[in-house]
C-alpha cells in the first residue's frame, strides 16, 4: 500500500512525506471528492497550514483538481494520471447531491467546449450538475 501512494507521488514528481502520504490516502480512500476540512478531520490531529500546502502542491503537481461546487467550499479530487502539473487533462463534468452533499467526479463526461463572444479571455471552464446521486436517487 505505502509502495503504491509513494509511486503515485512519484509519478506526478511529487516527493513524498509522511504527510502527503496520509492526505492521498485519505483521498484514495474516499469516492467522493473532500473539502480541506474533511481533509483535517480525516487526519486529526493536524496542523491546517500544512494540509493546505500538500493540497496546494497536489493541484499544481496534477495529483488533484479543485472544484467549486457552490457549496462554500472547493473540494479536491484526484485526478486521472494523464493530468500535468500544467496541464489538466481530465475536464469533466462534477455532480453535486443537494440530499447527502457529496460532490463526484463524472469522469467519462466531458465538458462540452463553449466558444464565447468577443474579447472574452476564459481561464477555465467547470460544469456542476446538482440533483441527487444514485444513492439518495434510490432512496426516495
Ligand atoms: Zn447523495
Ligand atoms: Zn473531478
Amino acid at each position: 500500500m505505502r509502495n503504491l501512494l509513494e509511486d503515485s507521488l512519484i509519478a506526478k514528481q511529487i516527493t513524498p512525506t509522511a504527510m502527503r502520504l496520509l492526505v492521498l490516502e485519505v483521498l484514495q480512500q474516499h469516492a467522493a471528492a473532500l473539502s480541506q476540512a474533511d481533509v483535517e478531520q480525516l487526519l486529526q490531529p493536524v496542523d491546517r497550514i500544512t494540509v493546505h500546502r500538500t493540497l496546494k502542491t497536489f493541484t499544481d503537481k496534477g495529483l488533484v483538481h479543485r472544484i467549486e461546487d457552490g457549496s462554500g467550499a472547493a473540494k479536491y479530487a484526484l485526478c486521472e494520471p494523464t493530468c500535468t502539473p500544467k496541464q489538466h487533462q481530465d475536464l469533466h463534468v462534477h455532480f453535486f447531491c443537494t440530499s447527502c452533499r457529496e460532490t463526484s467526479c463524472l469522469p467519462t463526461i466531458a465538458v462540452p467546449a463553449i466558444t464565447l463572444p468577443g474579447a472574452y479571455r476564459v481561464q477555465e471552464t467547470s460544469l456542476v450538475m446538482k440533483g441527487q446521486c444514485p444513492r439518495c436517487a434510490d432512496s426516495d
